[in-house]
């Protein structure tokens, strides 16, 4: 086969080149473009030898789309104006803008791109811009197959529910039967634990069921939804469990980092006394991690999760009777926990990025939880690439 020429939309820090080497496709990047500078940097830190473009998409014409010859389009358009928590601008924001020019620039393209792979956050199936994509993608006959997928479907212990379309030029065809429905598992035949039949109590969470029940499932009877401690309910605290047993998911273990300082990375006195309370604490040996999103590491709330390393307290110990206590003594509880956030390097080897991987030494620690934050796994994208060409 010879190397697909493809065009990386919004490349932020080369998530989707990674996951092109990640499938082993023949393939080669023949343009980049971004407008972050931060981001930028790190993507030619990484890919010196790859044409990296800083420059909005929309100042992008049609006769330098076309002299490109490209044969494959990956993009992650930017992803407020669709975020559950943002304000849905939807096609009204301007961060949307980009993406509609690009969507009309393809009808006139000498030559259609043989394939095309878009990622999104949740909440982007239901957008206008999703609507004008099909549109487009219809009106030039395209195939194509929409997805909402976790990392736990590839057994890695971090969920990242994100939208996914993969397109397809006719007459080729896919290798599998495709439908009007969003799949969530991977097509059967290519994964077995990704044929797993859903199961209703960790949709929402995973995006996808994680396999058996653990050993010993907590029962959660009528009182599910009473809060047993933090502000955690019985039936939080089952799925938990059920995802920490679940042998199908590797343990986090095998993805931090072993002999370091990590002091810099404790939480601090303030955050913990504040927020202790909001935080999804996992230890080493858990197969479940919270998305993390570009506020880890000063935001505290629902931006991923924190990890416990001093083993020899448990949770409910250091969390019993907090507020019968005084800041001073609540601290000295919550410390025995030794909490600290994962590092960027955790975060990367989560989100399936190689070890060669690595931040030039100027990005700071918060920019670089930001610019991971903003990617994408690639393992789950290599997947879905090798479904696409296949
Ligand atoms: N997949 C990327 C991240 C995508 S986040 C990764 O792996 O890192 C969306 C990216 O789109 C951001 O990096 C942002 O700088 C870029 N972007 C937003 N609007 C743009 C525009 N109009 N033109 C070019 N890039 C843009």
């Amino acid at each position: 086969m010879e190397a697909l020429r493809v065009l990386e939309l919004y490349s932020g820090i080369g998530g989707m080149h990674y996951a092109l080497k990640g499938s082993s496709i023949p393939a080669e990047v023949v343009a980049a473009v971004d407008v972050n500078t931060t981001a930028n940097e790190v993507y030619k830190h990484n890919f010196s030898g790859t044409a990296l473009w800083p420059k909005t998409i929309e100042g992008i014409t049609l006769n330098d789309f076309n002299k490109l010859k490209f044969d494959m389009v990956l993009m992650s358009p930017p992803c407020q104006p669709f975020t559950r928590i943002g304000l849905q601008g939807d096609v009204s924001d301007p961060r949307t803008k980009s993406f509609l020019y690009f969507l009309d620039i393809l009808p006139r393209l000498n030559q259609l791109p043989k394939f095309i792979l878009l990622e999104n956050v949740k909440g982007f199936e239901t957008s206008s811009a999703r609507d004008a994509l099909i549109r487009t993608l219809k009106e030039c006959g395209y195939k194509f197959q929409e997805f909402l997928i976790s990392p736990t479907c590839l057994g890695i212990p971090n969920s990242r529910l994100r939208y996914f379309l993969i397109a397809k030029a006719s007459p080729e065809l896919f290798c599998f039967e495709t439908t009007t429905e969003i799949m969530e598992t991977f097509p059967s035949s290519h994964s077995a634990k990704a044929t797993e039949v859903l199961d209703s109590v960790d949709r929402d969470f995973d995006g996808c069921r994680n396999g058996k029940l653990g050993s010993q499932p907590v029962h959660v009877g009528q009182g599910g939804n009473t809060v047993v401690f933090k502000l955690e309910t019985a039936r939080d605290l089952e799925r938990k469990h059920r995802q920490d047993n679940d042998g199908s998911v590797e343990m986090l273990q095998s993805f931090l980092e072993e002999s370091q300082d990590f002091s810099q990375y404790l939480l601090p006195p303030k955050t913990l006394l504040r927020y202790a309370i909001l935080m999804d604490i996992v230890r080493p040996t858990c197969r479940r991690s919270v998305c993390f999103t570009k506020g880890y590491g000063h935001y505290v709330e629902g931006t991923g999760s924190v990890l416990q390393t001093c083993l020899d307290t448990e949770i409910e110990t250091a969390f019993r009777s907090l507020d019968m206590l005084s800041d001073e003594e609540k601290l000295k509880q919550l410390s025995m926990l030794k909490l600290r956030y994962f590092t960027p390097r955790e975060i990367a080897n989560l989100l399936g990025f190689p070890a060669d991987f690595c931040f030039p030494e100027k990005t700071s620690t918060k920019q670089q939880y930001r610019l991971l934050g903003n990617s994408l796994n690639a393992h789950v994208v290599a997947r879905l690439l090798k479904l696409l060409v296949a």
